[in-house]
């Protein structure tokens, strides 16, 4: 099945969405080759931390990665000592990833190909990938799930020189980490979400005791789980235009309480963003996704606890402003920015500054070669907000023969579709569709 033999499905990308895609089409007897460039497949970007610190930011019953078994990951962490209420470690849901893996290679339907994708070329009764380094590999099918896209480096710091990091999972990045907790040195993080968060926690776990800026437009950082009352309400009783949706969820937050309001709408989302006409998804876009990502992506009640820590100690310091400059210095990065609500601008010296911005926005920029190589072909395009890949309800390339994209690929389409709730679910449609189609 690997070079130049001929697998049923190809699937790019070995992260949560590409490998329990492979479960998923092993567990309906189909056989896949799982294509990973990274070295971490079967846990991707999210699950191969090794930072005890970094928890999952959905409780464990939660998690399950298996759409059919809702309670699967809960049982797996309470047979382990965990409360399926709670928060597990990432790299303890990497380890269960890798086990159903295993699991699927086990069964021979499954077998994995370590090296990137580059190209891919539609054939007749399929496609042909080809992976770095020369070989090729046939399949009646394709899947993309190539994950989100490495940050763009940011505009205004071009002139920061080799202190300033733009992908904050990389290499790079975890040696900075490390010289910053053994010098004490200042480190600015630029963006105030899940990515700030991850550094923030990498830092104090390693000991560092330093100051840490961490900037962002509105200077919002993830709000905090708690124990709530559900309050489900059905479709037909929430609004489908944009302003009216956002001034009912202002009255049920004040009514049920913000975390039960927002909640509520999670079994709807789908049918929500895709109800909202592209100008209303662009409005909420620009107006309420700052808003929404704090509130809707929460983190557990312990890292919330180590934030406020951080702050109270004043070794974090959250700053809503803009980037005015930052100039490479003798092995530092001097910074300067302006505070919202004011034209005072700060200049100060930083050992290291992290682009903590969270992944790219604009797919159309896409650095991967196999997805550069395939909007060049017109083989995909862009959706019509420019996020993600267009496809349609069943995570199909509309018009192409047997290609399929998922997981945060596919956000124009679904929005709330990068946490494992979500994938879960479109993994093991995709996988239907596919046994379907190759008459499986
Ligand atoms: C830090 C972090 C924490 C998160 N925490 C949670 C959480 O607690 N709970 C939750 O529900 N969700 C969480 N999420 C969201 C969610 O789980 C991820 O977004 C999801 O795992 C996406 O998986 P993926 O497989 O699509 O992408 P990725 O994990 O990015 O995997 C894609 C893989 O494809 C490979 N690849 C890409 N292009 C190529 C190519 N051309 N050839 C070969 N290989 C290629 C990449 O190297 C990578 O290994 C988190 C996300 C992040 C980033």
């Amino acid at each position: 099945m690997k070079s130049d033999g001929r697998a049923p499905v190809a699937i790019v990308g070995g992260g949560f969405s590409g490998t329990i895609l492979a479960v998923q089409l092993a567990r309906r007897g189909v056989r896949s080759v799982l294509i990973d460039g990274s070295g971490r497949a079967g846990r991707g970007v999210a699950y191969s931390t090794t930072e005890p610190a970094h928890l999952l930011n959905v409780r464990a019953e939660g998690m399950s990665a298996l759409a059919e078994d809702p309670g699967h990951f809960g049982a797996h962490f309470e047979a382990a000592g965990g409360d399926a209420k709670g928060f597990a470690q990432r790299r303890f849901f990497g380890t269960y990833l890798k086990g159903l893996l295993t699991e699927a290679l086990a069964s021979g339907l499954v077998e994995i190909e370590h090296r990137p994708a580059v190209a891919a070329e539609r054939e007749a009764n399929g496609w042909t990938v080809k992976l770095d380094g020369g070989a090729d590999i046939h399949a009646a099918a394709l899947a993309l799930a190539n994950g989100n896209q490495e940050p763009e480096p940011l505009r205004g710091l071009d002139a920061a020189g080799s202190r300033y990091l733009n992908n904050p999972w990389g290499a790079a990045a975890r040696t900075a980490v490390a010289g910053l907790a053994r010098t004490g040195g200042s480190a600015m993080l630029i963006g105030t979400g899940l990515t700030m968060v991850d550094l923030a926690l990498s830092l104090d776990a390693a000991g560092h005791r330093g100051r840490v800026v961490a900037l962002s437009r509105r200077g919002q950082i993830p709000r905090a789980h708690a124990d709530v009352q559900a309050a489900p309400v059905a479709i037909a009783d929430v609004p489908k235009r944009l302003r009216a949706l956002l001034r009912w969820l202002r009255k049920r937050s004040a009514d049920a309480g913000w975390r039960a309001a927002i909640d509520s709408l999670r079994p709807h989302s789908h049918a929500l963003w895709q109800g909202l006409d592209p100008a209303e998804q662009r409005s909420f876009l620009r107006h309420a996704r700052a808003w929404w990502d704090v509130h809707r992506h929460r983190i557990a009640p312990q890292v919330a606890d180590t934030i406020a820590r951080m702050i109270a100690d004043r070794r974090l310091e959250i700053v809503a402003g803009r980037i005015v400059s930052a100039q490479a210095q003798d092995q530092c990065v001097e910074v300067e920015f302006r505070r919202r609500g004011t034209d005072v601008t700060s200049r100060q010296r930083f050992d290291y500054v992290f682009n903590c911005t969270g992944p790219l926005g604009a797919i159309g920029r896409t650095r991967d070669p196999l997805l550069r190589n395939l909007l060049d072909d017109g083989a995909i395009k862009p959706d019509e907000l420019g996020m993600g890949l267009e496809v349609d309800e069943r995570s199909r390339v509309p018009g192409v023969h047997n290609l399929w994209a998922l997981g945060p690929l596919t956000k124009g389409r679904f929005w709330e579709i990068v946490a494992v709730p979500d994938i879960r679910g479109q993994a093991a449609g995709v996988a239907d569709d596919i046994a379907k189609e190759l008459g499986g």
